[in-house]
Formats: C-alpha cells, structure tokens, sequence
C-alpha cells in the first residue's frame, strides 16, 4: 500500500472522526470528570494508563519523585508538594525502528482549582454540553488537547495506518504551576524529533510566550496593642505598601517591553498578580505577620536571576521605606523562562501545511501573554515544539468552555501532522478497502 497524499487522506480522516465524533465527545467527557487539581492526579493517571494499554501502547507511569530534577535547566521550585503522588503517563505508540521521525504528543491534565464555588452554575467536574460546546473545569485547558492527540491516533489506526516512528503519548502534570511533569518526562529519556502540544489557542501556533516567577514575600509587622499602630507596625496594612510597589515595578518593566521584538506591539504583556494573601492570629492584637503570594511575568531573554534580584530589591525598598525588617523572600513555584519559538523549522512547515488542508487558510502565529510547557522541550532540550489546538474560551474561569467542532478539526489536523512527520505504514490486516 502506497502513502495515501494529503487531500486524499484528509477527506478519510474527516469520515472516520465524523463517525466517531460521539464517542470522542463522550471521552472528553469522562477525561474532564476527573477532579486533577495538584495532589489529585492519580486516578484521572490510572485511568489514562488503562485506555492506553487497550491501545495496545506500552505504558509507563511513574512519579515525578522517581526522576532526579532538582537543579536541572527548566526545574521549578517546590514548597509543600509530595512528589510521590504527582505521577506522568507517557505510553509509546507507533513504531520503533520506523523510518519515519519521531514524535512527542504532550498534554497536561492538571486544571487549576475551581475557586468560589457560588460563581459556578453547575458542579465544575461534571461536563455538560450545549449548543456544541462542552462546559467545565479542564475541558479547554487542556483536556480536550489530550482527547484530540489521542483520538487523532485512533482515526489513523482505524483507517489502518500506525505512525511509521515511535510516537510518545505523554499526559503530564504540573504544568499549571511549574513545568515540572514535562521537565521528568524529558530527564526519564524520552527525547523526539519534534514534539505537539495541543492547547487551546484558536488555531494558531505559538510562537512566543512570557515566562512566570511565583514568590512569597513574608512581611513582619512591629506588633502591640490595636489601640496603637500605624500602617508600618501592622503587616497586612503594610502589605498594600508592598503590592503598590511590585505595580509600579511591573509598569517600569512594561515600558521596557515596548522594546521588546515579540511582545512591543502588546500594550502592558506582563502581569503580576497577588494571588493570596493571608496574615494576623488574633483581633485585638496589630497582626505581626503577613505572607503574599505572587506571581509576575518574564520576557523571552531576561534572566529568571535578573527577575528575581528585581523583585527582592524592589521588597527591600519597601521595607527600608517603612523602617522595618526586611521580609524573607521565597521562590514557591514556576521559575520559568520566556521562550521563542523561532520560525523556518520543518515541524512549522508540515503543521502549515496540515492546517491549510483542514482550516482552507493560513497558519497564523501569535504571542501568548502566558505560560506553557513548551519551553522545556524547545528551549532547554533542542526539540522543535509546537504548541497548537482548537478553539474555546473562559480557560481558569468558572464559564469554561471548548468548542466541539475545533476539536475535530484539531483531531484531524494532528493525525495529518502525524502522516505527514512520522509517515505511515499499513497495519496487518487491517488496511481499509
Ligand atoms: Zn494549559
């Protein structure tokens, strides 16, 4: 059996994940009724691990604890978190020794937490679909990316084609907080030609994202009696002094970014946000403690050093304004670079070309105001990474939501980028008349 070409094979791809759109839509569901918040990964692991064994792929599963990460380019702090539980999939699909190029297909399964439970219409680990979307926690971001890659592989198999290369089927975690689950797929030994992440971002391919740098700032106060204090002596009023300063901070580094070749013609790219805060024991006492949580932005080619020495600098000068101590200072999560995905690989140009075929337009290519795993494989291994996928919305919020019909297109773009990187070759007996 000959190589089928692109058109041809697109048009039985379209038919076969038509067919099986159902069934795809139903396991997407099952995928999101996990709760896979930090800590919980484990059985939505096992379950993944089971469906890839029915595959016929073989599995491995381990911990992030059983792989040696700590000092490792792309390894991110870690404070409070066992190890032990945060376990990564990575099944081997495709053929070894094939003649093909070999492929990484990575997504993350770890959501972030769902928040305040009043601003939810309905239980967040409990999809519904409406009007052609699939509503809750994870679906989008990026559990229906998970369901696509997989599903792309089934709708080639049942055409009767495998990849004609090993293909590495990886569901990770901590991507949401640190890099860290890519990072151990990456150090257990699995390497690619190319690697796929297929996040939700509109059809368009990734070509720059801002790195992030999580820290916690403890702020002493001068504690007494409530009847005596200023805003100096009480830590979490003094608190506000702290956050006002990392503002303006981030405003000055906003204007160093109009400079910047990616991220210029984005008006304020860095955020920082204060993203807990909690402080005091006792009422009738001046809280003599207080601990912020923070994250801030990094652009691709500044230093995480540099960041860091910036912020702890920018705190010190808080507190010398204040007259008291200066606070402790710690790195609780992501320390994650900035990253380019630079144009003219041969990974982009195949994408292009299976994009075209199925979206009749261009492939577009944007800057992303966020944090992905892309960078582990692309800037701190050489592993020529896209990250791509289909369309939704309200990511991290209680109204997520991922459009049905991208996840087609997204399903059928992948297993034509898989025939196209990889090649393929006719499974026995099964070779569709
Ligand atoms: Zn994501």
């Amino acid at each position: 059996m000959s190589a089928p070409g692109l058109s041809d094979l697109s048009d039985r791809l379209d038919r076969v994940i038509e067919a099986g759109a159902a069934g795809q839509t139903a396991w997407l569901a099952r995928l999101a009724s996990f709760d896979s918040t930090r800590g919980k990964e484990g059985p939505c692991q096992a379950w993944l691990a089971g469906e890839f064994e029915q595959r016929g792929w073989n599995v491995d599963s381990f911990a992030i604890s059983e792989v040696d990460i700590a000092g490792k380019p792309g390894a991110s702090a870690v404070v409070d978190v066992d190890y032990d539980k945060a376990i990564q999939v990575v099944a081997t699909a495709g053929t070894e020794g094939g003649k093909g190029r070999s492929l990484i297909l990575q997504g993350h399964i770890d959501v972030v937490p769902t928040g305040a439970p009043e601003l939810w219409e309905r239980d967040p680990f409990t999809p519904v679909v409406k009007e052609g979307r699939m509503y809750g926690r994870g679906v989008n971001d990026m559990k229906v990316g998970v369901t696509a890659m997989v599903h792309a592989l089934d709708a080639l198999a049942s055409l009767g084609y495998a990849p004609d290369a090993p293909v590495f089927v990886e569901t990770v975690s901590e991507e949401e907080c640190t890099g860290n689950g890519a990072l151990a797929t990456l150090e257990r030994g699995y390497r690619a030609d190319a690697a796929f992440i297929p996040e939700s971002l509109e059809h368009k391919l990734l070509r720059a994202e801002l790195g992030s740098v999580w820290f916690r700032a403890r702020i002493l106060g001068k504690p007494g009696h409530v009847m005596a204090f200023d805003a100096a002596a009480n830590a979490n009023l003094a608190a506000y002094e702290y956050v006002q300063d990392l503002i303006a901070l981030t405003a000055e580094i906003n204007v160093e970014a109009q400079e910047h070749p990616w991220f210029g013609h984005i008006d304020d790219p860095v955020k920082f946000s204060l993203g807990k805060i909690h402080g005091g024991d006792w009422l009738g006492c001046v809280p003599s403690w207080c601990e912020i949580e923070c994250r801030l932005s990094v652009l691709p080619g500044q230093p995480l050093p540099e960041v860091r020495a910036r912020v702890t600098e920018r705190l010190n000068a808080t507190a010398d304004r204040l007259g008291t101590a200066h606070p402790e200072v710690t790195w609780i999560g992501f320390q994650a670079d900035g990253h380019v995905f630079e144009p003219g690989t041969e990974a982009e140009a195949a994408l292009a070309r299976c994009h075209g075929e199925v979206m009749g337009n261009a492939l577009e290519s944007f800057s992303q105001t966020a944090t992905s795993d892309t960078r582990q494989y692309d800037l701190y291994y050489g592993i020529p990474t896209l990250c791509y996928g289909g369309t939704g919305g309200g990511s991290h919020s209680p109204q997520e939501y991922t459009d049905l019909k991208s996840m087609k297109d997204t399903t059928r773009i992948i297993a034509l980028f898989i025939a196209d990187w990889c090649g393929l070759r006719p499974i026995k007996g099964k070779e569709e008349k």
